[in-house]
């Protein structure tokens, strides 16, 4: 089948996804303090990341753990991208939020759990900014672009796909990381698609590997969990990169980029 020429999506003011330039999203898994939050992001625009991540609604799967900070997340996360001059991608998880994260946000993510919340992504439709849908862990790629459509029909075109691994058999990666649908969604749509090789792998030494291999199998960008003191974090720090790590990495992944006639 022949590869869709993809959409140009315009973030913030000045980053474009879909294009030559692969854009690499990254930071906290969510945010907890100003300090972690400015450090990790420091860290990650001076290794070249544009788009800064962060949770500030989080649906967590066991009960009376950090479900972040809510508004006051939202505005440690914009406060620290003015400073560090990146955009801001934080995940909305429901409808009467949109308005909130998007005076925050340029990206609103839907998290995988939310992938076939149908009133959300109706909502998500008349939206301002772009979305970025993360593949849910059970859904099938034919069901991740109906949750596209969904969003697009309600007149919202700006959509970014994201795989973030699905649930197997296998226990000892978090999710298995499904690649082939980087080069498979290329052909079935003209989406962006990006890769989060940090909730695929849940282990900080198998980010790096994956990263590399989903810019070579074609993605246009990365969502990476960052954070300067894993073992101190509130949410997935077992799965998160430090700073050093992950400017290791985004050294390695400029020479993948340029392998295959992209850049970083
Ligand atoms: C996230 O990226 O913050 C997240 C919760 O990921 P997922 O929805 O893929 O589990
Ligand atoms: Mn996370």
């Amino acid at each position: 089948m022949k590869k869709h020429k993809t959409r140009l999506i315009k973030i913030g003011n000045n980053i474009v996804i879909g294009g030559k330039e692969i854009q690499i999203m990254a930071g906290p898994c969510t945010v907890e303090t100003y300090e972690y939050t400015k450090k990790s992001a420091h860290a990650c625009r001076i290794a070249g990341a544009k788009i800064l991540r962060g949770g500030a609604f989080k649906l967590r799967t066991m009960p009376g753990t950090f479900k972040g900070l809510g508004e006051k997340g939202l505005k440690i996360l914009r406060k620290v991208a003015n400073e560090e001059k990146m955009a801001v991608i934080s995940e909305v998880i429901d409808a009467k939020d949109i308005d909130l994260v998007s005076k925050y946000a340029d990206v609103l993510q839907v998290g995988e759990r939310n992938m076939q919340n149908t009133l959300l992504l109706e909502a998500l439709g008349k939206a301002k900014k772009p979305v970025l849908l993360k593949r849910g862990k059970s859904a099938q790629i034919s069901e991740l672009l109906y949750a596209a459509e969904y969003i697009a029909r309600n007149g919202n075109q700006n959509i970014i796909l994201c795989e973030r691994g699905i649930r197997t058999f296998e226990n000892d990666t978090r999710a298995t990381l499904a690649l082939a649908s980087v080069p498979l969604l290329k052909e079935m749509c003209d989406y962006p698609v990006i890769v989060d090789p940090s909730h695929a792998t849940g282990k900080p030494s198998l980010v790096p590997p994956m990263a590399k291999a989903a810019i070579a199998a074609g993605a246009d960008g990365l969502l990476i969990e960052v954070h300067p003191e894993p073992k101190k974090a509130l949410c997935d720090g077992f799965q998160a990169l430090i700073p050093v790590e992950f400017l290791k990495l985004m050294k390695e992944l400029k020479l993948i980029a340029k392998a295959v006639g992209k850049k970083i």
